[in-house]
């Protein structure tokens, strides 16, 4: 399941920010635009036994098609893992697998496309009104509460520094990917996710601020950042609790 939701995932992360249907017709070459047979569109295997190039026209497949696969599997595994089959695992696959695309387009295109956060606001509240909801999730005020937190934190911080700076410091494409974040845990997820993709963000760039290939002023993708930020909420939501109320 998850290797052919993943493969979905590669279609979506292509396709998305090109605005072209993600459902309608099959699969191509990038390159020479030919149609992938589906002896060559299984997961994970067709990608090691073509050895990532296309059969047609020889050119390298990007290995983030494997990646985002493997991802994909191990994510699903995971939670099934923890959750076996119940509601809770539902919401945690759709959320897993629209994270993974939300990580990959912005990493590649420094956007998030609002076709996947409005959805993910949405879901996130709507799923707080279920009565046997997992107490990891909130319940439907303290979801709203998150999703207004989430936006308007990251929406101050943009203000303030077009004040300081007159310059964009993050896009509003952060601030919904956050608000999202408030929807589906809670305003008490906010503060745990912007510390910790602030710290995991400067960690990652500052062998490139050493060696002087980037400046702090260099523009770097945060959605990316903010998704890690949420999985080690995930991971860690006990003790993080623990800490605050003891
Ligand atoms: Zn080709």
């Amino acid at each position: 399941m998850g290797g052919l939701w993943g493969s979905f995932a590669n279609v979506c992360i292509y396709r998305i920010p090109q605005e072209r249907g993600v459902v309608a017709g099959r699969s191509y070459c990038p390159k020479c635009e030919i149609k992938i047979s589906w002896y060559d569109n299984i997961p994970i295997f067709s990608y090691l036994f073509i050895r990532g190039k296309c059969r047609n026209c020889k050119k390298k497949i990007s290995i983030q098609y494997l990646i985002v696969e493997l991802l994909s599997i191990i994510s699903f595994g995971a939670i099934y893992f923890f959750y076996g089959i119940t509601f809770t695992t539902l919401w945690f696959i759709i959320l897993a697998l629209t994270f993974v695309i939300i990580f990959f387009i912005d990493l590649k295109h420094y956007i998030i496309p609002n076709s996947l956060t409005y959805p993910l606001m949405f879901l996130g509240f709507i799923k707080s009104f279920d009565p046997n909801l997992n107490e990891l999730f909130p319940h439907y005020i303290n979801s709203l509460i998150g999703g207004v937190f989430g936006y308007g934190i990251i929406w101050a911080i943009i203000f303030s520094y077009k004040i300081l700076r007159n310059k964009e410091g993050m896009g509003l494409g952060d601030a919904k990917l956050l608000s999202a974040i408030g929807f589906w845990f809670g305003w008490i997820a906010i503060p745990f996710v912007i510390f910790s993709s602030s710290i995991v963000a400067l960690i990652s760039v500052l062998p490139s601020l050493i060696n002087k290939s980037k400046k702090f002023s260099s523009e770097i993708p945060f959605g990316p950042f903010i998704i890690i930020g949420c999985i080690l909420y995930i991971i860690f939501i006990e003790q993080y609790k623990n800490l605050l109320f003891g």
